[in-house]
Protein backbone atom coordinates (compact mmCIF):
# COMPACT_ATOMS: atom_id res chain seq x y z
CA UNK A 1 0.00 0.00 0.00
CA UNK A 2 2.72 2.39 1.15
CA UNK A 3 4.74 1.54 -2.27
CA UNK A 4 1.56 2.30 -4.44
CA UNK A 5 1.36 6.01 -2.41
CA UNK A 6 4.67 6.46 -3.38
CA UNK A 7 4.00 5.48 -7.18
CA UNK A 8 1.27 7.56 -7.16
CA UNK A 9 3.19 10.73 -5.70
CA UNK A 10 5.64 10.13 -8.37
CA UNK A 11 3.86 9.97 -11.30
CA UNK A 12 1.71 12.71 -10.45
CA UNK A 13 5.47 14.85 -9.50
CA UNK A 14 5.78 16.34 -13.11
CA UNK A 15 2.12 17.31 -13.62
CA UNK A 16 0.26 20.66 -13.53
CA UNK A 17 -2.26 20.50 -10.56
CA UNK A 18 -5.83 20.45 -11.17
CA UNK A 19 -7.40 24.07 -11.07
CA UNK A 20 -10.44 22.03 -8.88
CA UNK A 21 -10.20 19.85 -6.17
CA UNK A 22 -13.33 17.89 -4.60
CA UNK A 23 -13.97 18.69 -1.13
CA UNK A 24 -16.48 16.03 0.77
CA UNK A 25 -18.99 18.55 3.28
CA UNK A 26 -18.77 15.41 5.95
CA UNK A 27 -22.16 16.58 7.38
CA UNK A 28 -23.91 15.26 4.42
CA UNK A 29 -22.04 12.56 3.51
CA UNK A 30 -23.92 9.33 4.28
CA UNK A 31 -21.22 7.47 4.08
CA UNK A 32 -23.05 5.21 0.93
CA UNK A 33 -19.07 4.80 -0.89
CA UNK A 34 -21.05 5.34 -4.15
CA UNK A 35 -18.13 7.97 -4.99
CA UNK A 36 -15.59 5.57 -4.41
CA UNK A 37 -16.64 3.59 -7.30
CA UNK A 38 -16.08 6.60 -9.89
CA UNK A 39 -12.62 7.91 -8.62
CA UNK A 40 -10.42 6.93 -11.49
CA UNK A 41 -7.64 7.25 -9.60
CA UNK A 42 -9.12 5.82 -5.48
CA UNK A 43 -8.15 8.84 -4.12
CA UNK A 44 -11.41 8.98 -1.46
CA UNK A 45 -10.73 7.42 1.97
CA UNK A 46 -13.50 6.18 4.24
CA UNK A 47 -13.51 7.59 7.44
CA UNK A 48 -15.09 4.86 9.93
CA UNK A 49 -17.91 6.13 12.47
CA UNK A 50 -17.62 6.41 16.40
CA UNK A 51 -18.46 3.17 16.74
CA UNK A 52 -15.40 0.33 16.70
CA UNK A 53 -17.76 -2.23 16.99
CA UNK A 54 -19.53 -1.14 14.30
CA UNK A 55 -17.11 1.33 12.20
CA UNK A 56 -19.45 1.12 9.19
CA UNK A 57 -22.16 2.56 11.12
CA UNK A 58 -22.07 6.73 10.08
CA UNK A 59 -18.87 6.59 8.01
CA UNK A 60 -18.14 9.31 6.15
CA UNK A 61 -15.40 9.95 3.64
CA UNK A 62 -12.89 12.15 2.60
CA UNK A 63 -10.56 13.11 -0.17
CA UNK A 64 -7.07 12.88 -0.46
CA UNK A 65 -6.36 15.48 -2.28
CA UNK A 66 -2.73 14.97 -3.45
CA UNK A 67 -4.03 12.30 -5.49
CA UNK A 68 -7.44 14.10 -6.79
CA UNK A 69 -7.17 15.14 -10.42
CA UNK A 70 -10.11 17.54 -10.45
CA UNK A 71 -12.66 15.14 -13.11
CA UNK A 72 -15.78 16.04 -10.77
CA UNK A 73 -17.02 12.88 -11.10
CA UNK A 74 -17.50 12.25 -7.64
CA UNK A 75 -19.52 15.84 -7.69
CA UNK A 76 -21.59 14.61 -10.36
CA UNK A 77 -22.63 11.18 -8.59
CA UNK A 78 -23.08 11.78 -5.52
CA UNK A 79 -26.73 10.80 -5.07
CA UNK A 80 -26.37 13.35 -1.80
CA UNK A 81 -25.19 15.80 -3.56
CA UNK A 82 -22.49 16.58 -0.94
CA UNK A 83 -19.27 16.59 -2.68
CA UNK A 84 -18.40 20.44 -3.97
CA UNK A 85 -15.36 21.09 -6.51
CA UNK A 86 -13.39 24.07 -4.92
CA UNK A 87 -10.22 26.46 -6.22
CA UNK A 88 -6.85 24.58 -5.77
CA UNK A 89 -4.81 27.42 -4.44
CA UNK A 90 -1.59 25.40 -5.58
CA UNK A 91 -2.42 25.42 -9.35
CA UNK A 92 -3.03 29.30 -9.20
CA UNK A 93 0.60 29.31 -7.65
CA UNK A 94 2.62 27.23 -10.60
CA UNK A 95 4.08 28.77 -13.58
CA UNK A 96 2.83 27.10 -16.83
CA UNK A 97 5.42 25.17 -18.26
CA UNK A 98 8.01 26.05 -20.75
CA UNK A 99 5.94 24.16 -23.59
CA UNK A 100 2.91 25.48 -23.01
CA UNK A 101 4.21 29.16 -22.84
CA UNK A 102 5.77 29.05 -25.74
CA UNK A 103 2.50 27.54 -27.57
CA UNK A 104 0.64 30.71 -26.77
CA UNK A 105 0.54 33.08 -28.84
CA UNK A 106 2.89 35.87 -28.73
CA UNK A 107 2.10 39.51 -28.06
CA UNK A 108 1.75 41.56 -31.72
CA UNK A 109 4.61 42.95 -32.40
CA UNK A 110 4.57 46.72 -33.69
CA UNK A 111 7.02 48.75 -35.19
S1 LIG B 1 -21.39 9.51 -2.69
FE1 LIG B 1 -21.74 11.33 -1.41
S2 LIG B 1 -22.90 10.61 0.35
FE2 LIG B 1 -22.03 8.79 -0.64
S3 LIG B 1 -20.06 8.46 0.43
FE3 LIG B 1 -19.61 9.76 -1.34
S4 LIG B 1 -19.73 11.86 -0.54
FE4 LIG B 1 -20.76 10.53 0.95
S1 LIG C 1 -12.67 14.85 -8.55
FE1 LIG C 1 -12.20 12.92 -9.61
S2 LIG C 1 -10.14 12.42 -8.88
FE2 LIG C 1 -10.96 13.93 -7.45
S3 LIG C 1 -11.88 12.74 -5.83
FE3 LIG C 1 -13.49 13.18 -7.30
S4 LIG C 1 -13.53 11.39 -8.67
FE4 LIG C 1 -11.59 11.33 -7.54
Amino acid sequence: MADDTKTKAAANKNKRPPKLLAWVDEEGCTGCEACISFCPVDCIAVIPGPDPDNAAFAQTVRIVTEDCIGCKLCAQYCPWETIFMVKNPAAAATPKPAAAAAAQPAEAKTG
